[in-house]
């Protein structure tokens, strides 16, 4: 070793890390098994110092996972159903002032979540497509609308998904409305409130 010049040894090290990879994670698991409360106090200030980096990418992961983990929280849910509604019910009638705390914010970011999760759905159904008038194409969702020309308008679709509405109902809604560019938009809008033409 004492003979290589560092690009070798830098060479030399991780062809040897990558041989022995089982033994260090080995040697790696005992050390943190050793050091427990070193790596829980370690990784206890990392997240308290990372928390909004931590809830960015956790956010992140479920607005791009959401079928998935639906269908994976639809599963636990259905194979431990009646545990889990006893479980509910009991924590339920039992909870303190700080669980029901808690639990309200648990609560309020799934709302949150399930808002960012439709509004993301918007945008994506808008990116590509073309203004239904002047055939303008959208690669950006803030330059194009979605105007209601069939049935009966329920309310504007970006307010749907503040208003807590199901996908699906977002879906049938948007079945209503053409796409149009801001610009046609407000020409269109302009024409249908104008009572001077
Ligand atoms: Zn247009």
């Amino acid at each position: 070793m004492a003979s290589l010049n560092p690009s070798k040894r830098s060479e030399y090290n991780k062809r040897w890390r990558e041989a022995n990879k089982e033994k260090i994670s080995e040697r790696n698991k005992k050390w943190r098994e050793a050091n427990k409360e070193k790596v829980s106090s370690y990784n206890k200030q990392w997240r308290e110092e990372n928390k909004e980096r931590i809830a960015q990418r956790n956010l992140k992961y479920r607005i791009e996972n959401n079928e998935i983990l639906k269908e994976r929280n639809r599963k636990w849910y259905k194979e431990h159903r009646d545990e889990q509604t006893k479980k509910m019910r009991d924590r339920f009638h039992n909870q303190t002032e700080q669980e029901r705390e808690h639990w309200n914010k648990i609560q309020s970011t799934n709302k949150r979540m399930r808002k960012l999760v439709k509004r993301k759905f918007i945008r994506d159904s808008k990116i590509g497509k073309k203004c239904n008038t002047c055939g303008f194409i959208c690669k950006d969702p803030a330059t194009h609308d979605y105007h209601h020309v069939k049935g009966k308008k329920l309310m504007a679709i970006a307010q749907m998904s503040s208003n807590d509405y199901s996908l699906e109902a977002i879906k049938k809604e948007i079945k209503k409305c053409i796409l149009l560019c801001r610009n046609c938009h407000a020409v269109t809008y302009k024409k249908s409130k104008d009572y001077l033409n």
